[in-house]
């Protein structure tokens, strides 16, 4: 037998191809290979162009940033392991201690944790304010506030948020406007043409849209602002999966035509909901019967985007009656996949808060809250008209 020579496991590269590749190739590398220290010192110091340690960047997170990026009007964005990462990238990249933090008292849930337990345990003080009255900032600026984090349609009660209020009290006082512009995307809202500094999205909804990947995005206009956001997002690990990044810009190639296709489902539902016996409250931004239907009308174009909320009677025992009927509809406490999913604030989002905090915000044990998403309308409508009754009926068949 001839001897067989140990092999050295030396990377042995892509192999080369004069032609490009149709689809973004997937790169799981964590590390990359540089040919001398001088080289490793060219990339770092910007002189070249490379990749070192995927933490600090990789090629399928910045592909799925730059696409990002180009939907948002703005350059050198980046991605990040989740939404709330780019959250916390974006609020602890640009404050430090003695700072005053105002947020819109409708966020998403973590985004509001973050506010109250965790900031001030850093010594960054926070309060909360009505984003559908920019007077109610006004108020509360103090001479140490340095940013507003809002979003422009918050959740489950779908009220939109008065930006060019909001935009104008932050130009006036001189505060960074961080937006989150999940629900809304790109399609319905673009932050940074209406005076935001910031823009966050959880790229996990209605962006990579199929709930396969868990990622976010974060971009700032200024670029010193972006390089505070990307330091502290690097340093603390918040690097997006290179598989995840993959998939998102997969799902990304259809997101104009899955958010047509939902928001006009979502029109058509929000009006079908309506006329059915036992609803007793739907909220969707563009109908005439929304609280804020005027400003909806005037800040998303005439969008109402993919969200519709509404009410049954007959509380919980309704609720799981409904959950239950709604068959081929996810009941699950999230948004943006592909197909339509329903969740139910009481028991997920807003299962924090007390039944009388809830009922602040009008969220009964009979709100529902769905993410509309491609199906055929009339299949979705028939659904929801089995659901409902189900609801119906066990509320003792009482409307
Ligand atoms: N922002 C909003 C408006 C959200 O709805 C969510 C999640 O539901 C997040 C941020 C956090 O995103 P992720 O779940 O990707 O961390």
């Amino acid at each position: 037998m001839p001897e067989q020579k140990p092999t050295l496991q030396r990377p042995v590269g892509v192999p080369f191809s004069q032609s490009t590749p149709v689809a973004t190739p997937l790169m799981p590398s964590v590390v990359y290979v540089c040919d001398t220290p001088d080289a490793l010192d060219a990339q770092y110091e910007g002189r070249t162009h490379g990749y070192t340690y995927a933490r600090e960047g990789h090629p399928n997170a910045d592909v799925l940033a730059r696409r990002i990026d180009a939907m948002e009007g703005i350059e050198g964005g980046i991605v990040t392991g989740s939404g709330m990462a780019a959250v916390t990238a974006a609020v602890m990249g640009l404050v430090k201690a003695g700072d005053h933090v105002l947020g819109g008292n409708q966020l998403y849930g973590r985004s509001l944790r973050l506010l109250r337990d965790d900031l001030p345990r850093l010594g960054v003080t926070t309060s909360l304010f009505d984003p559908t009255d920019a007077s109610s900032l006004n108020a509360m600026v103090r001479p140490e506030t340095r940013l507003v984090l809002v979003e422009v349609v918050s959740n489950p009660t779908l009220r939109v948020a008065d930006m060019e209020g909001i935009a104008r009290v932050c130009r006036e006082k001189g505060l960074l406007l961080i937006v989150d512009n999940t629900f809304t995307t790109p399609r319905g809202y673009r932050p940074f043409d209406n005076g935001a500094d910031v823009v966050i999205h959880s790229v996990t909804k209605l962006l990579a849209g199929h709930s396969d990947a868990t990622l976010g995005y974060v971009a700032a206009k200024n670029p010193d602002h972006q390089t505070a956001i990307t330091q502290f997002a690097v340093t603390t690990g918040m690097t997006a999966s290179p598989f995840d990044c993959w998939l998102a810009e997969r799902g990304l190639a259809t997101f104009d035509l899955r958010f047509e296709k939902a928001q006009a489902n979502a029109v058509t539902l929000a009006d079908h909901l309506s006329s059915l016996k036992g609803v007793t409250k739907v909220l969707y931004p563009t109908r005439p019967d929304h609280p804020d239907h005027n400003r909806a009308q005037h800040l998303l174009g005439g969008q109402g985007c993919n969200m519709v909320s509404f009410e049954v009677t007959g509380g919980r025992a309704a609720a799981n009656a409904l959950a239950q009927a709604a068959q081929g509809i996810a009941h699950a406490p999230t948004l943006g996949d592909v197909g339509t999913t329903l969740s139910h604030p009481a028991a997920s989002s807003h299962r924090g808060l007390t039944p009388e905090g809830r009922a602040d915000l009008g969220i009964s044990e009979g709100f529902f809250r769905i993410s509309v998403g491609v199906e055929d309308a009339g299949a979705l409508c028939d659904v929801f008209t089995a659901a409902v009754a189900a609801a119906q009926e066990a509320n003792g068949g009482h409307e």
